[in-house]
């Protein structure tokens, strides 16, 4: 082990997992590879990918926007299959996931690459990035799921990364989660198109979209995507009858506009109903948005406010100072408190068999 290994290696450890083979090194390797399932070939031996509404057509030897899809002759690849470039146990809160098994763990990993280029990202030194250009783990599916249950998480949580764009990695490890009773999250924007949509939800347990705005031109300048396929991937999981949860990230003077929060209010309320959970949480200055400030407690309580007042049950405040009366699940029937949170620890929850413990409220979620 070099010392650059080594470095990593004491790295990994100390984030609590230890997991047998090496640190692999930025560089090309054959082994993360394999077949893409979503595109379709075209002429002169290019493809056009299936995967996501960009729909990028790929000349041989080219990539997709993503970086992490390869054309080779005419058949095309991802190059991160087994290629785990961040990984950690974190609680499911930390997704944040609010109404799917409070107080317990996901395994969650990433790997390089993303189909969408917010200029707000917090993981952008992985998802701005190609696969061969940052060291990794050789975390093939099957043993995903068996470090999931060797660290007793009963959930693997795709995440840090857009997952859509590592999708055939990820429903096979839902898939090998499945055969130890280990659930699958995915903490993803929503920009996927529909098949490849279902083929997820028939394999994961749960999704959290980023709803990063409700204008057009936001999702086109800042994060270089489009709104229409975010909603539509939000009500074809409903329809679905996934558990769906929906975060927005307010961000000052981009997407604070309480016009626009009330907006996104009533079309959540119109096209998926009262009960979908919604958490707005605050923006911190990072990568190419440096220059705006630090989103005041004040912007996420208000969104908050807009949200309960317009008639969504279940709202939350996110990175808040701990202890934020906002990050509590309340009966939407008798307002008492049901699930008493601290930060990421959870105080006290008051839910039996999925009913509020004081009135007999059904609370949606899945808690068991
Ligand atoms: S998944 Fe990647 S290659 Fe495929 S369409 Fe989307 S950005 Fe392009």
């Amino acid at each position: 082990m070099d010392r650059r290994e080594f470095i990593q290696a004491l790295c990994l450890a100390t984030a609590g997992i230890c997991v047998s083979g090496s640190v692999i090194q930025a560089g090309n390797d054959k082994r993360f590879i394999t077949e893409a399932r979503f595109y379709e070939k075209l002429s002169d031996n290019s493809i056009r990918c299936l995967i996501c509404p960009r729909q990028c057509i790929v000349s041989p030897g080219g990539r997709g926007f993503c970086r992490v899809r390869e054309n080779d002759d005419g058949k095309y690849f991802s190059l991160v299959y087994g290629r785990v470039c961040t990984y950690h146990i974190d609680p499911i809160e930390k997704k944040p996931l609010f109404h799917f098994l409070p107080g317990t763990t996901a395994f969650s990993i990433a790997t390089a690459g993303c189909n969408l280029g917010c200029k707000f990202c917090q993981n952008w030194e992985i998802s701005q990035q190609r696969p061969e250009d940052i060291d990794a783990v050789n975390l093939p599916p099957k043993k995903v799921a068996g470090v999931a249950e060797k660290y007793k998480c009963p959930t693997i949580a795709y995440t840090y990364n857009e997952p859509t764009i590592f999708f055939e990695f990820m429903v096979d490890c839902a898939l090998e989660g499945k055969k130890k009773k280990i659930r699958s999250v995915m903490i993803s924007a929503g920009y996927i198109n529909k098949q490849p949509l279902l083929q997820l939800i028939k394999a994961l347990d749960a999704i959290k979209i980023d709803l990063k705005g409700f204008r057009d031109d936001f999702y086109s300048q800042i994060c270089l995507g489009s709104l229409k396929p975010v909603l539509d991937t939000i009500v074809t999981i409903k329809e679905h009858g996934r558990w769906l949860e929906i975060v927005n990230l307010v961000i000052p003077t981009l997407n604070d506009d309480p016009k626009d929060i009330e907006k996104m209010c009533k079309w959540i309320i119109d096209n998926v109903g009262d009960d979908v959970p919604i958490h707005f949480t605050r923006f911190y200055p990072t990568y190419k948005l440096k220059n705006l400030p630090v989103t005041p407690v004040a912007s996420v309580e208000k969104a908050r406010d807009i949200a309960l007042s317009k008639g969504i049950k279940f709202a939350y405040v996110g990175n808040v100072p701990i202890g934020h009366p906002g990050e509590s699940t309340y009966c939407p029937s008798c307002h008492k408190r049901i699930i008493d949170r601290w930060g990421y620890s959870i105080r006290s929850i008051r839910l039996k068999d999925g009913k509020c413990e004081y009135c007999g409220e059904p609370i949606p979620g899945i808690w068991s």
